[in-house]
């Protein structure tokens, strides 16, 4: 491994220069830029306009040697939000970890179609429930942007729940947070708390695992290496298996005319409409995200 070789005062300006420069190598122009703005602004608390005008300012060695781990850890790939610990999603600041996976704008889209639907925000205190929140991401929106909603989460990973529910205290947006494994049909079993007669929901939402092992190969690195792979990846056998479960999980316990929101891999759309279709709910509805590509569906209970 080449040692990054360690200036000893710096003014701003010289350490963005520095930071542009170690990282050519391994990133496009653009990519550095949207780097550097996220790394200056959470690891070192300098905003990205500082950084030109008082780019004299001299920066203290801790705040150096900061930068340059950085540095060292983007190089090796690793997500710029996991070395800061924080991802911005929907105007929030969440707490991220290697534990869940780190919050997409197009998850954003999904969340915004739920916030904006005529159907969702004329009713009071609607119940919701967040299938696989990693994060926290998608409940704690929801609860933040529609606070008379009662909002529960469930995800299989206790270390995403941890994760989740220091972000929900973050925000004071109290979720009822559980573990779930929603592909073991028998913790569908009236024991389990969000079973029993109250988990009657209005909405059910969902960004499940959607990327089949086949694509593993395709990731960029910094997805493949750091990401959770219980978040990302099914089985290419069955790339619909969330799907067909969450979907049976919700025909029982939504509402009359409650709706399923689901983020979707953006080659299933027709696949996962005909699944819906075919266990029984009916508008079934797919959205395109701000790429064009089908990224979203939802449908409602008859
Ligand atoms: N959108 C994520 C990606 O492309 C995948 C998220 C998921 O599998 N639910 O990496």
């Amino acid at each position: 491994m080449v040692l990054l070789p360690k200036p000893v005062k710096m003014h701003l300006n010289d350490l963005y220069g520095y930071f542009r420069n170690e990282l050519k190598p391994f990133f496009h122009s653009e990519e550095i830029t949207a780097l550097a703005k996220i790394i200056f602004r959470d690891i070192a608390g300098v905003k990205f306009q500082d950084i030109f005008i008082n780019g004299e300012r001299i920066i203290d060695d801790e705040l150096c040697s900061r930068v340059h781990k950085a540095i060292r850890q983007l190089r090796k790939q690793m997500p710029a939000q996991y070395i800061t610990g924080i991802c911005e999603f929907y105007g929030l600041r969440l707490n991220v970890t290697p534990n869940v996976l780190i919050p997409r704008p197009e998850t954003e889209e999904l969340v915004d179609w739920i916030i904006n639907d005529n159907r969702v925000c004329r009713k009071k205190n609607i119940r919701i429930l967040d299938i696989g929140t990693g994060s926290g991401n998608i409940a704690i929106t929801l609860k933040n942007k529609i606070p008379s909603a009662i909002v529960t989460a469930t995800d299989i990973s206790n270390r995403a729940l941890t994760v989740a529910k220091e972000n929900a205290g973050i925000y004071c947006t109290p979720v009822k947070f559980l573990r779930l494994d929603i592909l073991k049909r028998l913790n569908w079993s009236n024991r389990n708390p969000i079973i029993d007669k109250s988990g009657q929901f209005d909405i059910i939402a969902s960004n499940p695992p959607y990327v089949p092992l086949n694509e593993k190969k395709s990731l960029p690195e910094n997805v493949r290496n750091f990401e959770p792979h219980v978040a990302l990846f099914t089985e290419q056998k069955n790339p619909l298996i969330f799907y067909d479960a969450i979907g049976r999980f919700a025909l029982r316990q939504l509402k009359n005319n409650g709706l399923l929101y689901l983020e979707i891999h953006e080659t299933k759309g027709k696949q996962v409409k005909s699944l819906l279709k075919r266990l029984g709910f009916g508008d079934v509805k797919i959205k395109k995200d701000i790429n064009g590509k089908d990224r979203m569906v939802r449908c409602g209970k008859q």
